[in-house]
């Protein structure tokens, strides 16, 4: 069956979820993976970016952005899936904090030469390069997404309060509302629109990609594989040596110590309300 919209997106949280991956890299819930069907060709991900649906998506969307960011440049009928993922990743000015990026209280995001690029406004240093192939998930929450990526070549390495990488999980880069300003905008649909089309576009940069250097290198490139090893079930954030036995529980135990400490760096971050960190962190445990 080709990959549909509800496929990319994780039961539980809402998250995008890459169809590579065996279970949600936020919430530590079980996903469909596609990889045995990835193994033997394309699995609809370039197939839906291109969908007519889609397109009508993406024609609504620069419709509403290129109003809102009063920008009437470019038509609207020639819309396209990664010019209105370009529009959402523009429209505003963001609080960001991750895996080697500090806490920037006034940073851009711009999709470049098919990246996610983040840059301190106004002085345009570079804080993350994220290929869309390397996109594990997006996690919309209250004024926020949460970005999981794969490390590259030149990913930056973890500081001592970013944590929780282990040298082989995914990065993290949070991108929040900030607080106060353009709160019209910043409503949390635009954070779940955005996570949605990202992954959509994701999805077929990912199916590009590993159809060009082959599913193996590319679960490589994702983190989800080492070297020369054969298709492996370990799920994200899964010790590699646990057992294929124990495997759910080892996940989902880690999975929520991961959310918590997240919540943690949010909170003293100040990207989190009280009231928000409470009700997140209930939400958390109660999942034990
Ligand atoms: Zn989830």
């Amino acid at each position: 069956m080709w990959l549909t919209l509800d496929d990319l997106q994780c039961s539980e949280c809402g998250a995008f979820v890459h169809p590579l991956l065996e279970s949600c890299p936020d919430c530590g819930t079980a996903h469909a993976s596609r990889r045995d069907e990835a193994a033997a060709g394309p699995i609809g991900a370039v197939r839906l970016a291109d969908a007519p649906e889609t397109e009508r998506m993406a024609r609504n969307l620069t419709m509403r952005y290129t109003m809102k960011i009063n920008v009437f440049g470019g038509s609207v009928a020639g819309a396209t899936l990664g010019g209105a993922v370009g529009y959402l990743a523009e429209a505003l000015p963001y609080r960001m904090v991750g895996d080697g990026v500090p806490i920037t209280d006034q940073a851009d995001l711009a999709l470049r030469d098919g990246a996610l690029v983040a840059q301190v406004r106004p002085s345009r240093v570079l804080l993350a390069e994220i290929p869309l192939p390397s996109i594990l998930a997006a996690a919309p929450g209250h004024g926020s997404v949460v970005l999981y990526y794969a490390p590259g070549p030149n990913a930056p390495v973890a500081g001592p309060s970013g944590g929780a990488t282990n040298g082989a999980g995914p990065l993290r880069l949070t991108v929040a509302n900030r607080r106060g300003l353009f709160v019209a905008r910043a409503r949390d649909a635009h954070f779940e629109d955005f996570a949605r089309w990202l992954g959509v576009l994701t999805a077929a940069a990912a199916e590009q990609r590993w159809t060009e250097i082959g599913l193996p290198s590319y679960l490589v490139e994702l983190g989800l594989a080492t070297p020369g090893a054969a298709v492996p079930s370990v799920a994200v954030g899964a010790s590699a040596s646990a057992g294929p036995a124990t495997v759910p529980a080892v996940t989902s135990s880690s999975a929520i110590a991961t959310s918590l400490q997240e919540l943690e760096r949010l909170r003293a971050a100040g990207l989190v309300a009280e009231d928000e960190y409470s009700a997140k962190r209930r939400e958390i445990l109660a999942r034990l």
